[in-house]
């Protein structure tokens, strides 16, 4: 969280504070009242989801994203199977992880089956399964309802205020100092206290994180893994970079815990894939966009002490040193170290791909969008290629290729606003403003950007009436605007 989002926060709060209606008589409880509903818990969630989205350090990354989803989509199915994750649940809450590219260690969830994974959490990881580890634990809290628990233990506030108080506590806990420094540090840390999870709660997702990941076919090894990585963190004292640490301490009982379950498994090392070092050496490219980080990457790829790494740790460093090469926009050192990625991925399929889709991605930045669509298999179905592809063929006169291939995706994945955004480019550069601004709109909900999507849509109508011809599209307009109409006015009455 950053600095202004606080601000706005603060605004929000001022703006609100002294209207605030009594809670309960806008929030249905169930059942025994000692946990919030879930119907209430996902509205919640939706406030502060809003506002991550528009929280600069909000990123989504296809490549990051898709691999990330591959680790989080087995791990719900895992929880399924095991029944710690119920229908009702599954189908009431949001289940989306929303990347942060921010390079300090943490991961966090939210109200309604929203989760946040910071960037630099995963470029620490050294295997896939040690990233399962943090998933699993942070989804176990979400389907043992310990946060609806927290919540209502807590105070009786309206959603508003809630909203507020949690992502007041997410930013200082991402930064006490910036916090600190805009003076909402103070009430914004006090939050975070109460907002704690209890030492039993943290005991129980570990424990039902550790089932979840084993059964989707992760080693355990990786939670002990992690464990041990943030021990050490703590012992060093290093909690400014590790955020993750002060909501989740390295108590002894949770050690001792780990200790015996790593007895019990008693498997082998753990093998780290490629295409997570690539991962992982991606993340820390964008976590780190500053340009002495980005040097030191390249730095690593041509020292002496290169040749010693093992393989995997090779393929880790290229990675980051071409695509820290290509931001820098050092063509020539890009050029250099291609070669070399190429060869260390060889042999890989996975690898390989993350290897060509950053070659396109450094041709479109380049400005040869030709050659990037050289580079990718432009068939695929899987979303990298899709969106790169979709950009490229924008840029050189495919546009209704673009268009098409961009309309059965949004048909089937109505909240990928990268793809209605795209779709808008398509469309307008087919000369269709009015499908184009409907995207756009569309592109604005799948952010829960209600106010902005229906200015979007208003937009979209006005042109209509002046005569754009597209009657069946018009029409859609219209329906869609009443729909984020009436979406807004019942988010007004949440307050
Ligand atoms: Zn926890």
């Amino acid at each position: 969280m950053t600095p202004s989002l606080s601000r706005r926060l603060a605004a929000a709060l001022l703006a609100f504070g002294v209207a605030i209606t009594p809670a309960r008589a806008q929030l249905p409880s169930l059942g025994d009242g000692s946990e919030m509903s879930t119907a209430a818990e996902r509205k919640l969630g939706e406030r502060i989801a809003r506002e991550l989205y528009r929280d600069p350090d909000y990123i989504d990354d296809p490549v990051l994203v898709e691999y990330v989803q591959g680790i989080w989509q087995p791990l719900m199915a895992a929880a399924r199977a095991r029944g710690e994750l119920t229908p009702e649940l599954d189908e009431r809450f949001a289940w989306q992880v929303l990347l942060g590219k921010d390079r300090s260690i943490n991961a966090f969830a939210l109200p309604g089956g929203w989760l946040g994974l910071h960037l630099g959490l995963v470029s620490v990881t050294a295997t896939r399964d040690e990233l399962a580890s943090v998933l699993a634990h942070e989804l176990s809290h979400v389907t043992q309802r310990h946060i609806s628990r927290l919540v209502t233990n807590q105070n009786q506030q309206a959603p508003l205020m809630l909203a507020a108080m949690i992502l007041g506590a997410l930013a200082a806990s991402k930064n006490s100092h910036a916090a600190a420094a805009i003076g909402t540090g103070a009430q914004a840390l006090a939050a975070q206290q109460q907002l704690n999870f209890s030492r039993d709660m943290e005991r129980e997702a570990d424990r039902i994180g550790l089932g979840v990941m084993s059964a989707a076919g992760f080693e355990p090894q990786g939670f002990v893994a992690m464990f041990e990585k943030l021990q050490q963190a703590a012992r060093l004292n290093d909690n400014g970079n590790y955020p993750y640490l002060r909501t989740h301490p390295m108590t002894s009982e949770r050690a001792a815990d780990m200790q015996s379950r790593q007895q019990l498994s008693g498997r082998g090392p753990l093998q780290p894939t490629l295409e997570h070092a690539l991962a992982a050496g991606r993340a820390r490219v964008i976590s780190n966009p500053g340009v002495d980080a980005l040097r030191a990457m390249v730095t690593e790829a041509d020292a002496g002490s290169f040749a010693a790494l093992p393989r995997v740790r090779q393929a880790g460093v290229l990675y980051a040193a071409t695509f820290a090469a290509a931001r820098l926009r050092e063509p020539a050192v890009v050029a250099r170290l291609q070669p070399r990625l190429d060869a260390a991925t060889a042999g890989d399929a996975a690898a390989q791909r993350l290897a060509r889709l950053l070659a396109a991605e450094i041709a479109m930045a380049q400005g040869d969008a030709a050659r990037a669509l050289r580079t990718i298999d432009t068939e695929s179905r899987r979303r990298p290629e899709l969106l790169l592809a979709a950009q490229a063929q924008v840029q050189t006169g495919r546009a209704a290729d673009a268009a098409q291939r961009l309309q059965t995706w949004v048909a089937t994945q109505p909240r990928d606003a990268a793809a209605w955004q795209q779709l808008s480019a398509a469309h307008a550069a087919q000369g269709q403003p009015l499908r184009a601004v409907r995207a756009e709109a569309e592109a604005r909900v799948a952010q829960l950007d209600y106010t902005a999507a229906l200015d979007r849509f208003k937009a979209a109508q006005e042109l209509a009436r002046k005569g754009g011809g597209d009657h069946i599209e018009a029409s859609i307009v219209d329906t869609r605007a009443r729909e984020v109409e009436s979406l807004l006015r019942e988010q007004a009455l949440e307050r």
